[in-house]
């Protein structure tokens, strides 16, 4: 019973280790997540940048158009003063090119803004660029690294996965089944040492009867309160 007991122990910290690799492994993809935020935090403020470029972009080249259309009526304005016949058509005239070039004034203003945003957002995007390419070659290394280190994981889980098999072939099927039901329930450790008089595992005191029935170690006994499988102390664990 006594190996039967140390077989049991070292196939719970196989099955510790199995549930904490499993977590790790869980984990992964959102650690993975968390590195990569700040990349794509700047590709996205990239992104926005580029959109507000192409609609300065836009803006001139409609400004420019405009422009070109304004001055063209102007001249056309300016080479009709000479046709008009009255003192009101001629005021009339005049304020008609005072209008039009107010509009001119104000599509240069326009112009001048979106010639300002783009000098602005190119010296932006130029800045950010630089820094998502910085931010990409540090994130190529962190996941490279948390790729290996996945890796190790599971390589390593693949051994447990195979000592675990190797180990559980070698206990009994009944005292394999107690203690697998024990463990599934969630309550962590399964089988427990005895401290003295307490059980490991729950803490109450036990009756000494147990407790020398323990230690003689010829059957397999369970605490009255917590129901874990007890032994008397630490068997050899095999090595990881
Ligand atoms: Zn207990």
């Amino acid at each position: 019973m006594k190996e039967q007991l140390a077989l049991l122990v070292a196939l719970q910290t196989m099955d510790l280790k199995r549930q904490k690799d499993k977590e790790r492994l869980k984990d992964f993809p959102e650690k993975m997540a968390i590195a990569e935020k700040p990349l794509n935090d700047v590709r996205s403020e990239i992104e926005t940048a580029q959109a507000q470029l192409e609609q300065f972009v836009k803006d001139r080249k409609e400004g420019e158009l405009d422009l070109q259309t304004i001055e063209e009526k102007i001249v056309k304005l300016k080479l009709r003063l000479t046709d008009l016949k009255t003192n009101k058509e001629y005021h009339a005239h005049l304020q008609e090119i005072a209008a039009a070039r107010n509009t001119k004034s104000e599509t240069e203003d326009q112009l001048l803004a979106a010639m300002e945003g783009i000098d602005q957002l190119q010296a932006d995007l130029t800045t950010k660029e630089a820094q998502l390419g910085e931010d990409e070659l540090a994130f190529s290394g962190i996941k490279k690294e948390m790729q290996d280190a996945m890796d190790l994981i599971v390589s390593e889980a693949a051994k447990v996965e195979a000592d675990w098999q190797a180990t559980s072939e070698k206990i009994s099927k009944n005292l394999l089944a107690s203690y697998q039901r024990l463990f599934n329930s969630g309550k962590g450790l399964a089988v427990v040492p005895v401290n003295g008089q307490t059980c490991t595992g729950c803490h109450f005191s036990l009756p000494p009867q147990l407790i020398a029935e323990v230690k003689r170690e010829s059957k397999v006994l369970t605490c009255g309160y917590c129901h874990r499988i007890l032994y008397a102390k630490l068997p050899e664990i095999p090595a990881e």
